[in-house]
C-alpha cells in the first residue's frame, strides 16, 4: 500500500470526521461494502423497530395498530421523511409500491395531464425495468416512446415542441454513475410545455436533488439502495403539489380513494398525494425503511454529497496512481458524478467475484462493468484505499482468472 496514499486517506478521514456515521450502521467486520447502491447496509435500530412492529404492534395490539401505531398514515408520513432527502416540501411524496409500479403510474398520469401530446422521451441506457415499463405504459396510454440519450435530450425536446408529453430520465446512470443535468433538462422540457419525470434510484440519499427548487413534475425512486430500507423496501413517488389535482393515475385502488372506509362502489381519488396510493401498504418493509431513515437524522444531504465526492474523488486518485491502465466509465468532473465509480474490464464478472472473496463487495453490470458504489454514511477514505489496493492485486496479480470466480450465480 503506497504510503502517500495511506497518509492522504488519514488526512481526508480527519477532515471529514464530522460526517463519518458508520456508528449508525451494523456492518460485518472486515468487509468493505461497495454495494450500498444496490442494497444498503443495515442501520442500527432497524432490527429492534421491526421486532417491535411484529411482537407488539402486530402480535399484541393486532388490528388496533392501524390507528394506534399509525399504520394507515405510514405511506405519507414516510413519504415526507423521504421528501426532505430529495428536496420536496411535505405532502408531495408517498412511500408506496415499487419503483417499477410507480413509474407506470407516473407515465400514464403524465399522458393524461398532456392529452394532446404524443411522445415520451427516455434514455436507451436506462435501467431495463424503466424501459420495459415505459413501453408498457406508453402502449396503454397511446404514447410513442423515443429513446434519446440524455446529452441529446434537450435538443430533441425543442424539436418535438408541443408533441412532447413527458421526458422520463434517471438522474444518475445506474451503470456508469454519470450524473445528468436535472435542472437544465427540466427547464428545456418546461419551455415546450411538457412534463419531466426523474428516476432517483441512484441519487436519493447521496446528493442534492432539489425536486421543488428545480420544478420537477414527477419523480420515482427506491427505498432499499442508498436509503438503506432493506431488501424489497417500498419505493416512492413524487407529484409536485401544483399537479396533484390533475394527477389521474391508472391504478385506482381503494387506498387512494377519497373515503376508503366508506366502501363506496365508485372510485373518487383522494385529494393530495394520497391519490397515488394503490392497495394496502407493505408495512413490514415500510416501517423498516422508516426506522432506517434515522441514519439521516441531523444530517444535511449537502454534507453527505460533500463526503461522497471526497470518497469517489479519492478512489479515482487511487486508481490513477495504482491502476492507471484500467478504463474508468464514470466522469471525472465532480459535477457529473453520482456516488459510484465504475471501471471496465473484459472479465468484469470474475474481477467482482475475486474482490468479494477478499471482502470488497461491489457488483457486476453487463457487459464489462465493475461497479463500486460509495455509500457516504458508512465508508471511510481508509476503506476506499483498501478497495483500490485489493482491486490492484486482483487485476494485476491475475487472480480473476481462477476458475472459481467465473461461475455466475442467479443474481449478479
Ligand atoms: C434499482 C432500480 C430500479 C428497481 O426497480 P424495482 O421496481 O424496485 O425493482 C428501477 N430503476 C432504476 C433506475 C434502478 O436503479
Amino acid at each position: 500500500m503506497s504510503s502517500t496514499l495511506t497518509s492522504r486517506a488519514r488526512e481526508l478521514d480527519t477532515l471529514h470526521a464530522g460526517t463519518d456515521l458508520r456508528g449508525r450502521f451494523r456492518l460485518p467486520a472486515g468487509v468493505v461494502y461497495l454495494d450500498g447502491n444496490s442494497l444498503g447496509a443495515l442501520p442500527v435500530g432497524v432490527a429492534e423497530a421491526v421486532a417491535d412492529v411484529v411482537h407488539r404492534q402486530w402480535g399484541n395490539r393486532l388490528i388496533a395498530s392501524w390507528n394506534e401505531a399509525g399504520w394507515w398514515g405510514a405511506p405519507t408520513r414516510v413519504g415526507d421523511r423521504l421528501g426532505r432527502l430529495v428536496g420536496a416540501a411535505p405532502g408531495q411524496v408517498v412511500c408506496t409500491d415499487s419503483t417499477t409500479v410507480n413509474l407506470y403510474k407516473a407515465v400514464v398520469a403524465a399522458s393524461r395531464m398532456r392529452p394532446d401530446r404524443r411522445v415520451v422521451l427516455t434514455d436507451p441506457d436506462s435501467f431495463p425495468t424503466d424501459l420495459y415499463i415505459t413501453d408498457a405504459a406508453a402502449r396503454d396510454a397511446g404514447l410513442v416512446v423515443e429513446r434519446v440519450p440524455p446529452p441529446e435530450a434537450a435538443g430533441r425536446v425543442a424539436e418535438l415542441g408541443d408533441d412532447l408529453a413527458l421526458a422520463s430520465y434517471s438522474s444518475v446512470d445506474y451503470r456508469t454513475g454519470e450524473l445528468w443535468d436535472l435542472p437544465s433538462l427540466t427547464r428545456a422540457v418546461h419551455a415546450v410545455g411538457g412534463l419531466a419525470c426523474w428516476d432517483l434510484c441512484h441519487s436519493a440519499g447521496v446528493l442534492d436533488i432539489g425536486l421543488d427548487e428545480h420544478r420537477a413534475d414527477l419523480a420515482v425512486g427506491c427505498g432499499y439502495k442508498y436509503l438503506n430500507g432493506g431488501p424489497g423496501a417500498p419505493g416512492f413517488l413524487y407529484v409536485a403539489a401544483r399537479h396533484q389535482d390533475a394527477f389521474d393515475q391508472p391504478l385506482a385502488g381503494w387506498n387512494g380513494h377519497a373515503t376508503p372506509f366508506a366502501m363506496a362502489p365508485d372510485y373518487v381519488p383522494a385529494p393530495g398525494i394520497s391519490r397515488a396510493r394503490v392497495g394496502t401498504p407493505h408495512l413490514l418493509g415500510m416501517l423498516a425503511l422508516e426506522a432506517a431513515l434515522a441514519a439521516y437524522d441531523r444530517v444535511e444531504v449537502s454534507a453527505v454529497r460533500e463526503r461522497s465526492l471526497s470518497l469517489t474523488g479519492f478512489f479515482l486518485e487511487c486508481l490513477d496512481s495504482l491502476l492507471p491502465q484500467l478504463p474508468v466509465a464514470t466522469p471525472r468532473e465532480a459535477g457529473r458524478r453520482g456516488s459510484q465509480v465504475s471501471v471496465r474490464h473484459p472479465q468484469a464478472y470474475a474481477v467482482v467475484q475475486a474482490l468479494i472473496a477478499r471482502g470488497v463487495v461491489g457488483d457486476f453490470r453487463e457487459p464489462d462493468i465493475v461497479r463500486l458504489g460509495f455509500a457516504p454514511l458508512y465508508l471511510t477514505h481508509g476503506d476506499v484505499l483498501r478497495a483500490a489496493t485489493h482491486l490492484l492485486e486482483v487485476v494485476v496479480g491475475g487472480e480473476f482468472e481462477r476458475e472459481e470466480f467465473r461461475t455466475r450465480a442467479t443474481v449478479t
